[in-house]
């Protein structure tokens, strides 16, 4: 860690325009410091999307600099990089302070979005840890967060992956690298609870109008609980965190560290490490090697997320004021993440229009898929295939319960009977991805940029912010996992 003396070396222009954000707030809230280089520093992958959502130069990565000023080697003109302070509850327990560790924020763009460099060194919150971050975690979180962008997910974005053979230590020696990640804000329910569980309201009230007066402005005028912006702000915030998970459980995400710290209180996907897109569709999957209890099993993320809205909702009571307001705050959530679940579900269905019997139709796939376990991305792309081409041997070839899918199928195709099955097929490719990025995908990738082979890296990237779209030629990347995949130990260590 290094202290914020003054700056004379030479400074990086990205050809950004940066503004006052988070910083405002005070040094209550950060602290003030610089990144630690990472030593000569190489490009793993890089988004053209993002670095156009950011407004930077077109070769903005040939342009002098560039790399050394996201991987920490030189100042960014116009930004005073920061670690924020942050607590949270980790696997159902109080952890206290957290922080920061390895991620950097170096300001914040005209255009609303922060930049932060992940992995780039100690700060005043490591806890013993060394900083970094490894690349095999970093090209994940990468590809993901770009991933969860094409499929339609909120979610913090990233601009690219930075890697060095500078070593770090895990369970094994293996080589550090930055993700540079994007978001309008990266502030998580963690941030509240450390000024509430430290009874510093100022700075819990100047955090929530913060976050309110730039994110939720709508909560200023809110009739809603008599005007109380704080309370209308918990509402919103458990509303978009319900209308996030819906989405994660239709396209079967499992996020693996649903601690307080790692919920956005923008509702974004954010902090990506131990995460999988499910294979066989199985609910009880557990995806991080370290929950040994289960506790962020699959199907227990609605449930878990409504147990991190109540620690938001504990945090806020001092501005709230009021113990019944701040528990009706959260109770759209009860109606917000089931309707949005069907939602989803009616469109993976190909369904335009509600009607009564659909829950009972949703639950009749899942239940068939779970009791085979059969794969959840295969399944729905080649149900959608069907509305499109009337062949239902594919779909029906998934089953060893042959009786029992034909009996869905009959009530699915009733349902159907007056649908134009054209727009049905449109509906249903487009929320079907073919797509995801499964572990054993990100996997080959991986150890190939291990080896300085980032050219499956961009690959996969291509392939997952368009994944709806049938990509010609590569149908390897759409297909069954291979048996090893279901070996892939993946663990908080990162
Ligand atoms: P995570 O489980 O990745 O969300 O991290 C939980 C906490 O540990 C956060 O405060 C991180 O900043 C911190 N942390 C994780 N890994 C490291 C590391 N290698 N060095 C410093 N802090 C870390
Ligand atoms: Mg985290």
């Amino acid at each position: 860690m290094s202290l914020p003396v003054e700056d004379t070396r030479p400074v990086a222009d990205l050809g950004l325009r940066w503004k006052p954000g988070f910083s405002t707030l005070g040094p209550a809230f950060f602290t003030e410091l610089r990144p630690t280089p990472l030593p000569d520093p190489y490009w793993v992958g890089h988004s053209d999307a993002v670095a156009r959502e950011l407004g930077l130069p077109s070769g903005w990565r040939e342009s002098e600099g560039t790399l050394a000023a996201l991987t920490g080697s030189l100042p960014v003109a116009g930004t005073r990089p920061i670690a924020t302070v942050y607590s949270g509850h980790q696997f159902g327990v109080w952890a206290g302070q957290l922080g920061d560790g390895r991620a950097i924020l170096l300001g914040e763009t005209e255009g609303g979005l922060e930049v932060q460099l992940k992995g780039a060194g100690r700060t005043p919150y490591s806890r013993g840890g060394d900083g970094r971050a490894v690349l095999r975690s970093s090209i994940r979180e990468f590809l993901c967060s770009e991933a969860m962008h094409g499929l339609g997910i909120p979610t913090t974005r990233a601009l690219c992956v930075t890697g060095s053979d500078a070593r770090v230590r895990r369970e094994e020696l293996e080589s550090a690298a930055v993700v540079t990640r994007v978001a309008p804000s990266f502030v998580r329910f963690g941030h509240f609870e450390h000024f509430a569980a430290n009874q510093r309201e100022d700075e819990l009230r100047a955090l929530a109008d913060y976050v309110i007066d730039r994110y939720y402005p709508e909560c200023r005028t809110t009739a809603r609980f008599n005007g109380n912006a704080y309370a209308a702000f918990l509402e919103a915030v458990s509303e978009r965190t319900a209308a996030l998970l819906a989405q994660w459980q239709a396209v079967g995400f499992c996020h693996g560290v649903m601690n307080t710290d790692n919920m956005s209180i923008l509702g974004l996907t954010i902090d990506y490490g131990p995460f999988q897109f499910l294979d066989g569709f199985d609910p009880r999957h557990i995806c991080n090697h370290s929950d040994t209890q289960g506790r962020y099993a699959f199907n227990q993320q609605p449930n878990v997320a409504y147990w991190n809205l109540f620690c938001l909702a504990q945090a806020l009571l001092p501005l709230i004021g009021d113990q019944e307001i701040a528990v009706a705050a959260l109770e759209s959530y009860k109606t917000v993440f089931p309707n949005a679940f069907e939602d989803r579900m009616r469109a993976k269905l190909g369904l335009s229009a509600p009607a009564e019997d659909d829950r009972a139709l949703i639950e009749g796939v899942l239940k068939l898929m779970a009791a085979e376990k059969v794969d959840h991305t295969i399944f729905w792309r080649r149900l959608s295939k069907h509305m499109a081409d009337g062949n239902i041997e594919p779909v029906r070839d998934l089953f060893l319960d042959r009786a029992g899918f034909d009996a869905w199928m009959l009530t699915f195709s009733e349902r159907h009977a007056q649908s134009q099955r054209a727009e049905a097929a449109e509906l249903m490719l487009r929320s079907n991805p073919k797509f995801v990025l499964r572990n054993h995908l990100g996997q080959q990738a991986i150890e190939a940029s291990q080896q300085k082979d980032h050219a499956g890296v961009a690959t996969l990237l291509k392939l997952l912010e368009t994944p709806f779209e049938e990509h010609p030629g590569a149908d390897d990347y759409a297909g069954f996992p291979p048996d090893w995949a279901s070996t892939i130990e993946i663990s908080c260590s990162s």
